[in-house]
């Protein structure tokens, strides 16, 4: 039983129902909060705006943004490197939730350009730290021929009889050199301000691309693109999260020293498997924050607005709706940090736990930004209010990280799997 002397009004914290908060936690919240609402709203509002190309041109908001977000130290690997696996599982999330409330499309630029950092930190190795570590990077794996299936790296979900497609990326071993020769797919982000990739491709190790079972021999190496043979394409021009650049890069016949190989022959797909769990658990709070951001848009909007001889929040059904899209925030936080506890906890990481968390956020996401249009009628549909943007990019997050529906069918085939060895079948 709880006691009361009256009934009180709910006190909520800045995300809605937080419990408890340490006085570090409250901080980093409160600093994380202000960069998202004074930084990174209003650039990318106009990034949202602009051509592709004018987004990663000189003199570009982003810049400003990369500068102003690197002075924060919001994201400063060794800080989060240094911390235990306790505090990355509650305060990584308290971060992300914050910058994908100011920006999703911006805060995952920020993730993404440091995949080559970390990656090089990770090996411990002090040539790799010097050469990658203050580098902007990206995470080059998709090819346009295979997009899913990079996702689906032991090809579960392949057709039998089938492989693998050979793909259009491919490196092989020469004496002490890596060489790697083909192209990236369009959607590789942050490719157009990237200067280097942690880069995952099939690679012949001296027997082939494939393997007995029809799966490839990958490999995953750090690329500078300050190289010969490096070219990129154009950016990338898409319906949502447009403040993230993207594009392809071409490598001809580029060569690198062996040495910057993060993941040979066996532990290639691993340290995908690795990446990708980091990346759909990273998605599961940053969308949401996107979600949380339309309700909060579409909670101020039903307090002012008079249809029907009243403000909209008077109406019962408006109210009902309401209702239910902070329950959906809710429901959303609360399993994306239920995947952070797992990953950071004794039986994790798995991709299984991200990937439950990532494929449910995002789709409930859309539809609670598509709540938050509705809500606003006909001026949830114009540029002049946020909440479309906030929806275009909802949606595009249902692809991004591997399509929700692939990272659904790896998982329940996880679980079965699971289930047959538990049991003995
Ligand atoms: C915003 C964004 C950011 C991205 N960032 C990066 C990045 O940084 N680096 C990178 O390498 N890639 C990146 N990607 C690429 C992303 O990982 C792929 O788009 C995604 O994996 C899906 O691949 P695809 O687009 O080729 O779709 P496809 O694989 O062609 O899928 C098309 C449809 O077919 C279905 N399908 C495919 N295979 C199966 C199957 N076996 N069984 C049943 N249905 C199937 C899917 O469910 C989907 O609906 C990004 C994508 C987006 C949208």
């Amino acid at each position: 039983m709880f006691n009361f002397d009256e009934v009180p009004l709910p006190k909520l914290g800045l995300t809605g129902l937080d419990g408890v908060l340490s006085e570090e936690e409250l901080a980093i919240q409160d600093v994380t909060h202000r960069f998202a609402e004074e930084v990174m709203r209003p650039i990318g509002e106009k990034l949202d705006k602009m051509d592709p190309q004018d987004v990663v041109a000189e003199g570009s908001p982003l810049w400003d943004y990369i500068a102003k977000m690197d002075e924060s130290g919001l994201l400063d690997l060794e800080a989060i490197g240094g911390m235990s696996d306790a505090e990355k599982s509650r305060i990584i999330p308290i971060i992300f939730e914050e910058l994908a409330w100011g920006d999703c499309g911006l805060a995952l630029t920020s993730m993404v350009l440091k995949f080559p950092a970390f990656a090089a930190y990770n090996t411990g190795k002090p040539e790799l730290i010097e050469r990658f570590g203050k580098l902007r990077g990206c995470w080059v794996a998709t090819q346009p021929d295979r997009g899913s299936e990079v996702v689906d790296m032991d090809f579960t979900e392949g057709h039998p009889d089938t492989k693998q497609h050979r793909g259009n990326l491919h490196a092989r071993i020469d004496g002490e050199e890596l060489v790697i020769t083909g192209q990236s797919a369009a959607w590789v982000s942050a490719t157009p301000i990237a200067e280097c990739a942690l880069l995952y491709c099939q690679c012949d190790y001296g027997d082939g691309l494939y393997k007995e079972d029809g799966s490839h021999n990958y490999v995953a190496a750090l690329v500078p693109f300050d190289l010969p043979g490096v070219s990129k394409g154009k950016p990338l021009d898409k319906m949502g999260m447009r403040a993230l650049c993207q594009g392809e890069v071409f490598f001809d016949e580029v060569r690198i020293p062996l040495s910057y190989i993060v993941a040979g022959q066996n532990e290639a797909f691993p340290s995908f498997f690795g990446a990708l769990t980091f990346g759909n658990m990273e998605m599961g709070i940053s969308f949401t924050g996107v979600a949380r951001a339309a309700y909060e848009h579409a909670l101020a909007y039903v307090h002012e607005r008079k249809q029907g001889g009243t403000e909209l929040i008077n109406h019962q059904t408006v109210r009902a709706r309401l209702f239910k899209m902070q329950q959906k925030v809710e429901a959303c936080r609360a399993l994306a940090l239920r995947a952070f506890a797992y990953n950071y906890g004794p039986n994790g990481p798995h991709l299984l736990a991200s990937a439950t968390s990532k494929t449910f956020v995002t789709d409930t996401c859309v539809e609670v930004t598509s709540e938050a249009i509705q809500l606003l009628g006909g001026n949830g549909l114009t540029k002049e209010y946020p909440v479309e943007k906030l929806f275009r990019d909802a949606r595009t997050a249902q692809i991004a990280d591997g399509e929700n529906n692939v990272l659904g069918l790896k998982s329940a085939t996880w679980l079965s799997k699971e289930y047959k060895n538990r049991v003995g079948l």
